[in-house]
């Protein structure tokens, strides 16, 4: 088997307990030597100076080339350019840029009368500006904005000829879901990587209420795995296992690149990464 690039996406931490967790998680995976690391932006830019902090930061202490997630959220185009170039003015020159979802409250997205009205306008301001690399989510399952997935990859398509270089996808359970979306992304006629995200489950009540708001299926058999491994607090053990098979299935059909959804939690990403053959650099392991 190949062994895959992998990159892990954090959240800021918004108290000092957080702080010390996501620090534990990055000194845990960054000696798997990730191509890079991406820190979100709190729904409705709720995480502003924090995710920049985390950003920096990590950035700083680490070596790691870290992505700073950015939306439109509830900032003008000109509040959104000035954080992407604080970013620039610190050397972080990756953004995985995106819309963002409706503040707290509203159902749906509707953009700051001064904002970017759409992912497809962030993405051309900064690619105009030519000094970042730039990444775009991507849904194998429709987006709930979506009609179905055909809209979906048409609208990806718009935004990776608007200056997007790879895409990296919301998590899915099966590798069949993924295989459908890249080969329709392919005959579409996008070439940048799809890159699938990959969610080891750590608490299986809370992903099914995560999914259900992202419009991710839970299947069937995966609901009563969960129930037997937690009737034998086995749980982890199931976790791993059946993270390890998804990706294993997805690098046996030419996937090359993973992005785990880390939730600050290193264990169990840490534990798929080392069953795909991908050995922790001692050296790094003293990072910071
Ligand atoms: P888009 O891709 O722009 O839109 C989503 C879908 O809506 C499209 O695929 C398309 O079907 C439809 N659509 C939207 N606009 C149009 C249009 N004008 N015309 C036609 N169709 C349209 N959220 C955060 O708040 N912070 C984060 O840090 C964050 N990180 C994320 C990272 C990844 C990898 C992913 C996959 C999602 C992330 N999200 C984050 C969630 C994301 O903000 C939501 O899913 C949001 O609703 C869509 O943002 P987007 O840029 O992917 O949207």
């Amino acid at each position: 088997m190949t062994t895959p690039r992998i990159s892990f996406e954090f959240f800021p931490p918004q108290t000092l307990d957080a702080s010390f967790k996501l620090w534990e998680t990055v000194q845990m995976l960054a000696p798997l030597q990730p191509e890079f690391v991406s820190v979100t932006y709190g729904a409705g830019g709720t995480t502003r100076k924090l995710t920049h902090d985390a950003v920096t930061t990590i950035g700083r202490n680490t070596g790691l080339r870290v992505a700073a997630h950015l939306t439109c959220v509830d900032a003008t185009r000109a509040e959104t350019l000035e954080i992407a170039q604080a970013y620039a003015a610190n050397g972080i020159t990756d953004i995985v840029a995106l819309r963002g979802d409706a503040p707290k409250g509203a159902t749906r997205f509707t953009p700051h009368p001064e904002g970017f009205a759409d992912s497809v306008e962030l993405i051309e301001a900064l690619a105009a500006t030519g000094q970042f690399t730039l990444r775009v989510g991507a849904y194998p399952e429709p987006h709930p904005d979506a009609a179905d997935t055909l809209q979906d990859v048409r609208w990806l398509k718009r935004k990776i000829d608007a200056g997007a270089s790879a895409a990296l996808t919301q998590f899915f359970f099966e590798p069949e879901t993924f295989l459908r979306f890249r080969d329709l992304c392919a005959k579409e006629g996008i070439t940048a990587p799809i890159i699938p995200g990959i969610l080891p489950i750590e608490n299986f009540a809370g992903v099914r209420k995560f999914a259900a708001r992202c419009g991710a299926q839970v299947p069937q058999w995966l609901d009563d795995a969960f129930a037997v491994a937690k009737r034998d607090g086995r749980e982890d053990l199931l976790s791993v296992a059946l993270c390890t098979e998804l990706c294993d299935a997805l690098i046996s059909e030419g996937v090359e690149d993973l992005h785990f959804y880390t939730l600050n939690r290193p264990h169990l990403t840490r534990d798929v990464c080392h069953a795909l053959g991908l050995a922790p650099e001692v050296a790094l392991e003293k990072v910071a």
